[in-house]
């Protein structure tokens, strides 16, 4: 239940973290490989999880376990929990296998009491030191272990400034932190009615309590639900001896990551604190200072100032502390070393002595993760497979996304610090409660806040930006949206915002509630108003990963898009689209005038009317058709024929139904009884897909013979073409016959009278369960299958996509489903029949094209699952092209395993 960690004597390792947690695993390993850390002990995971299934309650024998590890730590250090004359101060941290930043909270300086701290002034000669610790010891421990409020205390400490006219924490003396002990305890027995807890045991084990129970308050479950964390079995608890960075001028605390987690760029980068203790750095009270010359000169060169007041206004640990800054990049460089991968530290340095205090894989941007794996990979640290495997599809996401156009107007009024790179352009909102009730309304929110705490989490993850006016590049908001992949800006001095009347002063513009605001997150710049955004360049190491990706992925997968017009087609090739898995048509019947055309036609009471509708979009498919074929030269495009029931293309409205009589010289009577003809009760299960074609065989013939002239023209032309017909919604094969049939005719009949015989494929979408189980009869007459999963789904399961969002999400609560069905394809159902329809078919032919087009073609997990049964092919939007290649890659690197 306990695993103790020192120098030469850990009992854990950094492979015990689902165990030990990542914090515990890491201290473990790093004791043992040489890094300076204090020594403790680990309580693991699994107590926590008996803590809850037995009730609340500390499993038996616990008590003991600690005890020995207690005295063993009590040893190793010299001192005693508890002892006036000679006292070991613990801190208690929490730490679960997945890093949770700013969930749990820790409580440093555990073991002090009014004898106690009266020994440590002794030992430390340092009475502020002493006193410092006392106060800080009693608010975290009240706020985090026993429910009193933070903000209690925090109202005296600004008092005590305020009286003391001073304006940090650090300028406070001695006499002035032993007066607001007094205070605090004051406070604390007026609130909860009892002095507070002097015995050290009692602290401790309260404190260890309050860990396991953090791991069930809203933050923490909102973070593993928002960031897909399941099956853990919850924290550990960290019981470590403290080193002191509030001990005086050449003492402090600091964060730092190995490489920049913002851009990934090759330097050391972070933040440290002098005299200052914990949260310090990251609270934001204190403006902390950078890492090293380079970083401090780069920071610093928007100020414009000269060397010398650089150095004495920014000065860098480098510069500080010289010998401890060596030593920490001693330590950077053996971290990235033995873990092969960024690092995220946070350090303390005593009286000049470093110490490491958390080592973890760092969190980083989509574009910091792509540049490190391909730095990394090229420094020899990483082999191709693991380099690819080290971005995450999703994180992609983020490096697709737009940015401000080069040339459009801004007029900058603040800048800040860059602390999540991307472009934000939105309404301010200054709460996070604002921020989620604007965004349900569709609204674009940028979530602006003095500073934001973990309860903003909700507000954060829907707003387009955060923007902050104080802390550092590793505070709150800046870590939570570069996780999120969101544009922030931290620390902008100059934001003067006011949560009573909601609305912010910035050189002398007042932004209210709902203005428009801007801002750059990559440069740190703040505009005013809209400013124009345009669409991602992508850089070179992303052409680098994308390239490694496409070496595993040769000849087993590839990923093709889902586009409708030569624009997009474009797009999707651009970011390594090969080929279009499907354009709808029904997409072009919508545009300009045509669909005047297309409701001509609908309307029509006659074979001989309706083809003389059909012959004027006869020319403007085929040229839609040509180009696409011609924006895809070389690779393989699916047209869909006609899918959505046909009162999708009536008006509705009474008004816009006696419009359209007029324009095509009906009466408005004749409009609305071909409406209400039209009308199903169960559209989706109507009259549509190959439906319209067995009834209608006219309509699909006009856009069979637009394919097959595109597709003859560009032939004669000498364009590389490769065009696939396919029909929607079959159930039987004797609908896909009749279908193939038609098409078949038109096909040999124009390629005889042209002379030239461009091969096209002739196929079906499998969406009904019907034709998944009959695979390998329709298979006889398809030349391929592509799934459609959106109707897969919604038939399979018996969902209604345009219904059931009142109620999945309870269900995905419930861990009925694991994920939406609309979202992440349900394997185990969904998934199983479409692994039938694939044995069947292949049973049938054995080379049978296979892909898939629905919605979930894009997303990651159902990617790899599409890679595992068989598919040649996955299709998504344009812009899901480079996530479905990289999760591709993933599957295949997974499988080589
Ligand atoms: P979090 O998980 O929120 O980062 P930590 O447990 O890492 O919380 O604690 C936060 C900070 O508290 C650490 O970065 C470190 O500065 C300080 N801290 C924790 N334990 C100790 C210790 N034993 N000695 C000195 N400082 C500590
Ligand atoms: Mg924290
Ligand atoms: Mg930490």
């Amino acid at each position: 239940m306990v695993y103790f960690f020192a120098a030469g004597k850990s009992d854990g390792d950094a492979s015990l973290r689902s165990l030990l947690g990542g914090k515990g695993a890491n201290l473990a390993e790093m004791a043992t490989i040489g890094i300076p850390v204090p020594p403790g002990f680990t309580i693991t995971t699994e107590v926590c999880d008996m803590y809850y299934k037995g009730g609340k309650q500390f499993p038996a024998g616990l008590k003991e376990e600690v005890a020995a590890n207690l005295a063993k730590l009590e040893a190793e250090t010299g001192k005693k929990l508890g002892d006036p004359t000679n006292p070991l101060l613990v801190s208690v941290r929490s730490g679960a296998a997945d890093s949770m930043p700013g969930m749990m909270d820790t409580i440093l300086n555990l073991g002090i009491n009014d004898e106690v701290v009266e020994g440590l002034i002794k030992k430390s000669n340092n009475p502020r030191f002493a006193w410092d610790s006392y106060r800080r010891f009693i608010q975290m421990f009240a706020d985090v272990a026993m429910d009193v409020e933070k903000e209690n205390f925090e109202h005296a400490l600004e008092a005590m400034k305020h009286k003391k006219g001073v304006v940090l924490d650090t300028e406070l003396s001695s006499d002035d932190l032993k007066a607001l002990v007094q205070e605090y305890k004051a406070i604390y027995k007026k609130i909860k009615g009892e002095d507070f807890p002097t015995d050290a045991q009692q602290q401790m084990w309260l404190s260890s309590e309050a860990v396991f129970r953090s791991w069930n308050n809203d933050r923490a479950i909102y973070y593993r639900k928002s960031n897909d964390i399941k099956g853990l079995l919850g924290t550990a608890v960290n019981i470590q001896s403290m080193v002191f960075g509030n001990m005086g001028e050449t003492s402090g605390t600091g964060v730092c990551f190995s490489r920049n987690p913002s851009n990934g760029d090759n330097y050391f980068y972070g933040e440290y604190l002098m005299n200052a203790q914990g949260e310090d750095v990251v609270a934001g009270i204190r403006t902390p200072q950078k890492m090293s010359v380079l970083e401090s000169r780069m920071w610093s060169d928007a100020n414009t100032i000269n060397e010398a007041d650089r150095a004495a206004k920014y000065p860098s640990l480098e510069e500080k502390m010289p010998e401890a800054y060596k030593k920490l990049v001693g330590v950077r460089d053996l971290l990235e070393k033995h873990y092969k991968d960024m690092q995220d530290m946070e350090f303390t340095i005593e009286s000049g002595n470093l110490y490491i205090l958390q080592t973890r894989n760092g969190k980083r941007t989509g574009s910091a993760a792509v540049k490190m794996a391909v730095d990394m990979q090229k420094e020899g640290l990483i082999d191709e497979k693991t380099a690819v495997l080290r971005v995450k599809p999703e994180q992609l996401d983020q490096l697709l996304h737009p940015r401000f156009k080069v040339a459009s107007k801004r007029t900058i009024i603040a800048k800040g610090l860059n602390a999540s790179p991307g472009a934000a352009v939105g309404q301010a909102v200054y709460s996070a409660k604002v921020a989620v009730e604007w965004a349900e309304k569709g609204k674009n929110v940028l979530l602006i806040r003095i500073e934001t705490s973990p309860e903003d989490i909700k507000g954060m993850a829907v707003a387009k930006g955060i923007l902050t006016a104080r802390g550092g590049a590793t505070s709150h908001a800046a870590v939570v949206a570069r996780q999120m992949g969101k544009p922030c800006i931290a620390g902008c001095g100059a934001l003067n915002i006011d949560y009573k009347t909601n609305q912010m002063e910035v050189a002398g513009n007042i932004i209210k509630e709902g203005d428009w605001v801007s801002f750059d997150g990559s440069t740190g710049e703040v505009y005013l108003g809209k400013v124009d955004t345009e669409e991602a360049v992508l850089s070179g190491a992303f052409g680098e990963l994308m390239a490694m990706a496409d070496k595993f992925m040769d000849g087993k997968i590839h990923v093709r898009a889902n586009a409708d017009s030569p624009k997009d087609a474009k797009t999707a090739r651009e970011y390594g689209a090969k080929g279009i898995g499907l354009c709808r048509t029904e997409h072009m019947f919508f545009e300009g005038v045509r669909i005047n055309s297309v409701r001509k036609m609908i309307l029509s009471d006659t074979l001989e009317e309706r083809e003389k509708a059909l012959a004027e979009l006869e020319p403007m498919q085929k040229a839609d058709f040509k180009g696409l074929f011609e924006t895809m030269h070389g690779y393989p495009v699916v047209i869909r024929l006609l899918d959505p029931p046909l009162h999708e293309f009536l008006p509705h409205t009474e008004a816009e139904q006696k419009e359209l009589a007029s324009l095509m010289g009906l009466s408005f009577e004749t409009v609305k009884h071909r409406v209400d003809e039209l009308h199903e009760f169960n559209p989706m299960l109507g009259f549509r897909g190959a439906r319209l074609g067995i009834v209608y065989p006219e309509i699909s013939k006009m856009q069979i013979r637009a394919i097959t002239d595109a597709a003859i023209e560009l032939t004669k032309a000498g364009v590389h073409i490769i065009p696939e017909i396919m029909f929607p919604l079959i159930m039987v094969k004797e609908e896909l016959d009749i279908m193939v049939g038609y098409a078949k005719e038109i096909i040999a009949e124009k390629t005889a009278k042209a002379g030239v015989n461009p091969h096209i494929l002739l196929g079906t979408m499998i969406e009904v369960p019907r034709a998944a189980l009959t695979a390998d009869e329709i298979a006889e007459t398809a030349e391929f299958f592509s799934f459609g999963t959106n109707d897969l789904t919604q038939m399979t399961c018996g969902l209604s996509r345009d219904d059931s969002g009142s109620f999945l999400g309870t269900y995905v609560d419930k861990g009925i489903f694991e994920y939406e069905p609309f979202q992440v394809l349900d394997q185990k159902g969904v998934g199983r029949l479409m692994k039938t329809a694939i044995e069947l078919g292949r049973k049938t032919k054995p080379n049978l094209e296979i892909g898939i087009c629905g919605e979930h073609g894009g997303e990651p997990k159902t990617v790899m699952f599409c890679y595992e049964i068989g598919m040649n092919y996955v299709s998504c939007s344009p812009f899901r092209v480079p996530v479905a290649r990289l999760a591709a890659a993933h599957g295949v690197i997974k499988g080589m395993k």
